[in-house]
């Protein structure tokens, strides 16, 4: 499941406290259902592709990225203060989560049960003990712990 919120129902919006924010629980499959039925309305299914729609992944990632590009760390660590370079982050935002959520959906892979395998793995590959505070790769840690897939 992910958690969606805004100020007004039907409309996602960033959370700034709690107690002024409208929540609602969004899941994955309701989701992907309403990006199935746009694109069918259009029919657009016939070039959703896996081929297509990775490479529309990565344009929207490469949209992302280049807000971030030229930035210091600080910029960027601040670029949600600005209105107008926040509201172009959380629409390329979306564009990626749309496109990945298009793509699990015609590749059939269930997303929920992916990351959680995916987050156990990583626990595995970076234990606590040899992984805190370091942005080592798990092959380079002082005890490296190979996954077994
Ligand atoms: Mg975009």
């Amino acid at each position: 499941m992910i958690w969606l919120a805004s100020r007004q129902p039907g409309i996602v919006g960033t959370v700034t406290s709690p107690r002024d924010c409208y929540m609602w629980r969004v899941s994955i499959a309701s989701l992907q259902r309403q990006l199935r039925d746009f694109a069918v309305e259009r029919d657009w299914e016939q070039f959703h592709t896996p081929k297509n729609l990775v490479m529309a992944l990565a344009g929207e990632v490469g949209e992302l990225t280049e807000i971030f590009q030229w930035l210091t760390p600080d910029e960027s660590a601040d670029v949600m203060v600005e209105a107008a370079s926040a509201g172009r982050v959380r629409e390329e935002m979306a564009d990626v989560l749309a496109y990945l959520l298009r793509l699990s959906d015609v590749l059939g892979v269930d997303l929920e049960a992916a990351l959680a395998k995916k987050i156990v793995k990583n626990a595995v590959k970076y234990p606590v003990e040899t992984a805190q505070g370091v942005a080592t790769k798990y092959t380079d840690l002082s005890s490296p712990q190979k996954p077994s897939e």
